[in-house]
Order: structure tokens, then C-alpha cells, then sequence
């Protein structure tokens, strides 16, 4: 049976499994800004979401378990692991040999994306993917400077928006101005935030203006 997009393995790149950018790459079909991807006749789920539904529909076993990789400078011995949502990652830690002295910050998710996590006493969740160990020297805040409009965040951004001209409005409290400008259609994916060669922390501040504009929104419906 020939299928109606292709198939074949796609170019590692990043961020290549946001469901935007996959639905683009397999189907050539964009999501329209602020849309979804049943817009454009499609829905995206990732390999553990489809196991779970599985398992849900045909062993009626709810979701009580999920693997989680851990991995990163920080940690003795990287690996993926089948572990029971409610488990504290200090067990994952210890079944990863411990970490090592050098271990600075841990990271929820991935590199990019994830969160900073205060506490090895923190519980999976349904959410916990993994778990990176980052080492002190990686882990270092870097001293953000001014822009200097060289245009570099505006160039890898996947979702074609203007990270520089979003951050600023943010830091001036113009939501509107940055909602405008699609401040809503980041998939946070870091990249800009990655190539800042101000260290301008672009992700932060489109996240709190992304919150902004979706708590205006509530309040005035
Ligand atoms: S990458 Fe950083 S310095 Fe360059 S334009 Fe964007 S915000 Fe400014
Ligand atoms: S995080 Fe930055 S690069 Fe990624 S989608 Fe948002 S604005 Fe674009």
C-alpha cells in the first residue's frame, strides 16, 4: 500500500520532534499560526503516549509507570529506565551509580527544553522523559550583555518568528505588542536563546510573555 507522505527516516536535527515540525517534515503540511495540527488534518503523538493508550485499551492498565533516560556529564552511568511514576530521582540517581563530584545543575527534559530542578527528592510525573546531570562547568550562568542585532536568534528560530523583537517587548511589559508578533506561536524549543552570542536568556522572557498573553485572554473571556 503506498502511503500518502513519506516514510523514510528523517534528518537528525534539532528541533526536529516538535509536532509542528514533524507534520511539516512528513506530510509537508504547515499549522497555521495559532492553530492545531487537526487544522491540517493531522495528530501527533509521541511513541510512550501510543504504548499507554495501548496498554489502557487493551490491558485497562492505567498509567503507572514511563521510561526515563538519565544521562548528562554529571552522572556515573547513563541509562534508560522503566520506572514507577512516583519515584524519586535520587533512586534513579543511585541506580545510575550516583553522581559524580562535579554534578551541577539537574535539568526535567531535555537539554534544550527542560527544567531546572531543585530538589533530587522530586517525584517522576507523567511528563519526567528524563533527566539530564549537567556538571558544574556546564551549569554556569553566563553574564548577559546588550543585543547587538546581529540576527542570529532570527535565523535558527524553526518557527520563523523575530526571538530579539519578542524578548525586548517582553522586557517592556508590551504584550500586546509581542502577541502581535506571534509571541504565542514559540514552541520553546531554546534554539535562540543557544546561539545568543549576548547570552540574552530569549526563552525566559518569551515564556513569562507567552503566560501574560494567555492569562489577558482568560480574564477577558
Ligand atoms: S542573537 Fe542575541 S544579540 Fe543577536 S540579535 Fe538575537 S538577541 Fe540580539
Ligand atoms: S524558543 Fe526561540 S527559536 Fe524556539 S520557537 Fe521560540 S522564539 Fe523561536
Amino acid at each position: 500500500m503506498k502511503l500518502p507522505y513519506d516514510v523514510s527516516p528523517l534528518h537528525v536535527k534539532y528541533p526536529q520532534g516538535a509536532e509542528k515540525q514533524l507534520i511539516k517534515a512528513i506530510a509537508n503540511r504547515e499549522v497555521p499560526g495559532g492553530g492545531l495540527p487537526m487544522d491540517v488534518g493531522c495528530m501527533v503523538h509521541n511513541v510512550g503516549t501510543a504504548a499507554a493508550i495501548y496498554d489502557a485499551v487493551a490491558f485497562k492498565k492505567p498509567l503507572v509507570e514511563r521510561v526515563v533516560t538519565v544521562t548528562g556529564n554529571g552522572i556515573r552511568e547513563a541509562k534508560n529506565l522503566l520506572v514507577r511514576i512516583g519515584t524519586p530521582y535520587s533512586d534513579l540517581f543511585a541506580y545510575c551509580g550516583g553522581l559524580k563530584e562535579s554534578a551541577g545543575k539537574i535539568i526535567m527534559g531535555g537539554p534544550m527544553m527542560g527544567l531546572a530542578q531543585f530538589s533530587i527528592e522530586a517525584p517522576v510525573i507523567k511528563g519526567t522523559s528524563g533527566l539530564v546531570v549537567l556538571d558544574e562547568k556546564q551549569s554556569k550562568q553566563r553574564r548577559e550583555r546588550a543585543c547587538i542585532s546581529c540576527a542570529r536568534c532570527i535565523d535558527v528560530c524553526p518557527m520563523g518568528l523575530m526571538p530579539k523583537l519578542l524578548g525586548a517587548y517582553v522586557k517592556h511589559n508590551m504584550i500586546d505588542e509581542a502577541e502581535n508578533y506571534n509571541v504565542l506561536d514559540c514552541i520553546e524549543c531554546g534554539s535562540c536563546a543557544f546561539v545568543c552570542p549576548a547570552h540574552i536568556n530569549l526563552v525566559h522572557l518569551i515564556r513569562y510573555g507567552k503566560s501574560q498573553a494567555i492569562k489577558r485572554h482568560k480574564k477577558a473571556s
